[in-house]
C-alpha cells in the first residue's frame, strides 16, 4: 500500500492513541492534533522519538490546516457522560464546528474522511439490538443530546460533504470500548468499577443494574476502524461486541477479575441513560470480514496492569494535592 500522511483528530485521547498506534505500524505517517480536553499527552508519550509522528495541540473549532494529507481520522469529542456533562457546550461544538474544520481539511487536500460515530446516535432504542438503518430514539433536549445530537449532526455534516463535494468519506458507529489508556477518573463504568475494586470501595451500580451494554476491547476495535478506513464502504457501520451484559454482571466480572473483595452500592441512574444497547454487526461480519476476538474477561485482565497502574497515580496525585 502506498504510504499516507494522516492526520487523527483526537488523537491523545483513548481510542485516537490507539489509532495512532496502529496507522504508524502499518507504515504511515500521523498528527495527532489534540486540545487535551479530555485527552492526556503521556497516552502518546512512546512516539516521542517517532520521525513519522508529531503531536499538535490545536482546538479543532478554529480552523487548522497541517499542510498536505490524504487521510483525516476524526476522532476529536469529549465521550464519557460525564465528560460531555461537564464540558456540554464544547461537545456541541466540536461535534459542529469542529467537524466543518475537519471536512474541509479533508475537502482542501483532496484527503478521505473518516468519522467516529457512536451507538448513542440510537439514544435509548426501541429496537433491539440496533442495525445500521434504525434511525434511533434520541431526547432531543436531555442532558446526553448534547453528545448525541452533536454526533447525528456530524454525520449528517459527513454525509453532505460526500452528497455535495464528493468527498470520500466512512463512517463508523462506535459501541461501548473499554481498555488501557481510558482515564481512570473518566466516569465510565469500567474505570469507575476497576478503580473501585482495586482499592477495595464499593462498586458504584446505578440504577438496578439491569441495563445492559455490549463492551468491546479497543484491540479489536481498532481493528475494525482500520478494516472500515481502507475499504469502499461509506457506512455507517457498527463496529462493537454484541455479547450483551447487564451492569450488574459487569460489576461482576470486575470482581472476579481484581480478586476485589468490594461490595456493590446501588445509586440512581441519571436521566435517560439508555436501557439496552447491543450492536447488530452483520453488516461489519459480511462487507470486513471483522468481528471481535476478545471476550469481557479476557479484556479486563488485558486492562488490569494498567488500570492498576493508573490507581497507583492517581493516589500519588492525591496525596502530592493533600501536600
Ligand atoms: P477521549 O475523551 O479519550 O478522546 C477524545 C479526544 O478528543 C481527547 O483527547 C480530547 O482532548 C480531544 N478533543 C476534544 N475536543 C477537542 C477539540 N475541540 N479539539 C481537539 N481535540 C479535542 O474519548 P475516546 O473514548 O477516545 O473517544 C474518541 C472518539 O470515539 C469520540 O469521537 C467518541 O465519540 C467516539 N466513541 C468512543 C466510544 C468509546 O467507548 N470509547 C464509544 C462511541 C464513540
Ligand atoms: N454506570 C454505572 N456505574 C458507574 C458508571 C456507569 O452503573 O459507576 C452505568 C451507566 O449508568 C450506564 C452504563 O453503566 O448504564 C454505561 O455507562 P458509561 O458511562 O460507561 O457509558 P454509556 O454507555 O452510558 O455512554
Amino acid at each position: 500500500m502506498t504510504k499516507l500522511r494522516a492526520i487523527v483528530t483526537g488523537g491523545a485521547g483513548f481510542l485516537g492513541s490507539h489509532l495512532c498506534d496502529a496507522v504508524l505500524a502499518e507504515g504511515h505517517s500521523v498528527v495527532a492534533v489534540d486540545n487535551l480536553l479530555t485527552g492526556n499527552a503521556t497516552n502518546l508519550e512512546h512516539l516521542r522519538h517517532e520521525p513519522r509522528f508529531e503531536l499538535r495541540r490545536v482546538d479543532i473549532c478554529e480552523p487548522f490546516d497541517c499542510g498536505k494529507v490524504d487521510y483525516v481520522f476524526h476522532l476529536a469529542s469529549p465521550a464519557s457522560p460525564v465528560d460531555y456533562t461537564i464540558h456540554g457546550i464544547p461537545t456541541l461544538r466540536v461535534g459542529s464546528v469542529g467537524t466543518f474544520n475537519a471536512l474541509e481539511v479533508a475537502r482542501k487536500y483532496g484527503a478521505k474522511f473518516f468519522l467516529s460515530s457512536t451507538s448513542e446516535c440510537y439514544g435509548d432504542p426501541e429496537e433491539h439490538p440496533q442495525k445500521e438503518s434504525y434511525w434511533g430514539h434520541v431526547n432531543p433536549i436531555g442532558p446526553r443530546s448534547v453528545y448525541d445530537e452533536a454526533k447525528r449532526f456530524s454525520e449528517a455534516a459527513t454525509v453532505a460533504y460526500r452528497r455535495y463535494h464528493k468527498l470520500e468519506t466512512r463512517i463508523v458507529r462506535i459501541f461501548n470500548t473499554y481498555g488501557p489508556r481510558m482515564q481512570i477518573n473518566d466516569g465510565r463504568v469500567v474505570p469507575n468499577f476497576m478503580k473501585q475494586a482495586l482499592r477495595g470501595e464499593e462498586l458504584t451500580v446505578y440504577g438496578d443494574g439491569k441495563q445492559t451494554r455490549s463492551f468491546c476491547y479497543v484491540a479489536d476495535e481498532i481493528d475494525g476502524l482500520l478494516r472500515l478506513a481502507w475499504s469502499q464502504e461509506p457506512g455507517p457501520v457498527n463496529i462493537g461486541n454484541p455479547s450483551e451484559f447487564t451492569i450488574l454482571e459487569c460489576a461482576q466480572k470486575v470482581l472476579q477479575v481484581t480478586g476485589s473483595k468490594s461490595q456493590i452500592k446501588f445509586l440512581p441512574l441519571p436521566p435517560d441513560d439508555p436501557k439496552q444497547r447491543r450492536p447488530d454487526i452483520s453488516k461489519a461480519r459480511s462487507i470486513l470480514g471483522w468481528e471481535p476476538k476478545v471476550d469481557l474477561e479476557t479484556g479486563l485482565k488485558f486492562s488490569l496492569d494498567y488500570f492498576r497502574q493508573a490507581v497507583k497515580e492517581l493516589a500519588a496525585a492525591n496525596s502530592r494535592g493533600a501536600r
